[in-house]
């Protein structure tokens, strides 16, 4: 169990004191009517009760992100300038600083560039969950200069994650997905010593199946994970899919691809086919055991769900995952795209905004810069 995060409650009244906060900005933008346009403001309008609050009890609020991946320079795709148009729709009394990453200093984690940052500060707040995985100057700085305390959304995810894996509500069943075992291997070895169940879908399965024995066609599958998928499927506790959906290796998929019907296969795929979506008889297996569950963690689809032949899966689970009587959290940008697209996003306890940063703390219980509020030496 780790010490609790630092509050600003503890810091009495805010009237005229200058507040940085750290938020994740990080949102999508595309070209509308030639002007570079908000597309999906959710984490904007999920940090509006943190402002609300610190403008109530009077204080000054300027707010800091990074967006995209300028890597050093400035880029004038990246300058904050859309998303700063729409957080003043929404919020007017916030400022929002240019690009933390248009300085090397950010990434690079650099003590100057943080003490520039901070400078005229009275305190710092981080509601940037799904960026205190990294390293990075803003987040890891300002509690060593400041008195910092963690936002509203960080302190709740973060205690909603860690809570889930101490005392999960049992059958606790979680479901991995998504593209490659390389990334989401470490969780998935965690999950099976704290869940009941691990159900493991997408295109990660591949490489499960081929652990015991199956053919995978030209499926993705990443032969260096082999023997860790069959020591995990060895434990007993994994469930994979027995069936797919797929295509001719050289047929296109994807959001916009062509209309060539899917096949079915059982649990080998032959040469010259590819596995884009797990089968029928996988996804009612699947939803038989999260209906069952009662507690739920769910991150990554169980198919190309881009393409909507390849959809069904992703869809089956996420209609079992959002039952009401299961506390359910959801994580990873596509699994809540898939919510979202199938109307679900409302019907699970907890949407987890920080894809990479959830992972990373089931995987290791704590993030650098939870860290960094819970060493700040200031009261
Ligand atoms: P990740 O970022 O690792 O969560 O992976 C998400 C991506 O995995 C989505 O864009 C899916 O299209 C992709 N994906 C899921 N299943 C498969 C599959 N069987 N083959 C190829 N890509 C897949």
């Amino acid at each position: 169990m780790v010490d609790p995060l630092p509050s600003y409650d503890r810091w009495g009244s805010l009237k005229g004191k200058r507040i940085l906060v750290r938020v994740d900005f990080n949102t999508p933008v595309a070209d509308v009517d030639g002007r570079l346009q908000v597309t999906d403001d959710f984490r904007i309008r999920a940090t509006l009760p943190l402002f609300e609050e610190l403008l109530s009890r009077g204080a000054v609020v300027v707010a800091c992100t990074h967006f995209g991946r300028p890597r050093g320079h400035v880029v004038e795709k990246y300058r904050v300038e859309p998303v700063r148009r729409r957080l003043h729709e929404l919020c007017r009394d916030v400022e929002l600083l240019e690009n933390l990453r248009f300085d090397p200093g950010e990434e690079g984690n650099d003590p100057e560039f943080g003490a520039a940052l901070v400078a005229g500060f009275d305190y710092y707040v981080n509601e940037a969950f799904g960026a205190s995985h990294r390293a990075h100057a803003s987040i890891m700085v300002p509690p060593t200069l400041i008195p910092s305390a963690a936002g509203l959304n960080l302190a709740r995810e973060t205690s909603t994650i860690l809570g889930l894996l101490e005392n999960p509500a049992r059958p606790f069943v979680a479901i991995i997905g998504g593209a490659k075992v390389a990334d989401k291997l470490a969780i998935t070895k965690v999950l099976c010593e704290k869940a009941d169940t691990v159900i493991v879908g997408g295109g990660m399965a591949y490489t499960f199946q081929a652990a015991l024995g199956h053919s995978v066609g030209s499926s993705l599958f990443d032969a260096s994970y082999v023997e860790q998928c069959a020591q995990l499927l060895a434990a007993g506790n994994v469930v994979i899919p027995t069936d797919a959906w797929g295509l001719p290796s050289a047929s296109p998929f994807g959001a916009h691809a062509g209309a060539e019907p899917a096949t079915l296969f059982g649990a080998d795929i032959p040469e010259g086919f590819v596995g884009l979506d797990i089968g029928p008889a996988s996804a009612e297996h699947f939803a038989d055991v999260i209906e069952g569950a009662a507690t739920i963690l769910w991150n990554g689809p169980m198919g190309v769900f881009e393409d909507e032949r390849f959809a069904g899966g992703t869809e089956a689970v996420a209609r079992a995952v959002a039952k009401p009587d299961a506390v359910s959290v959801v994580g990873g940008g596509d699994s809540v795209a898939a919510l979202r697209a199938f109307g679900l996003e409302g019907d699970v306890s907890f949407v987890s905004t920080g894809g990479g940063a959830s992972l990373e703390l089931v995987e290791l219980g704590d993030l650098p810069g939870l860290r960094a509020l819970r060493e700040s030496p200031f009261p």
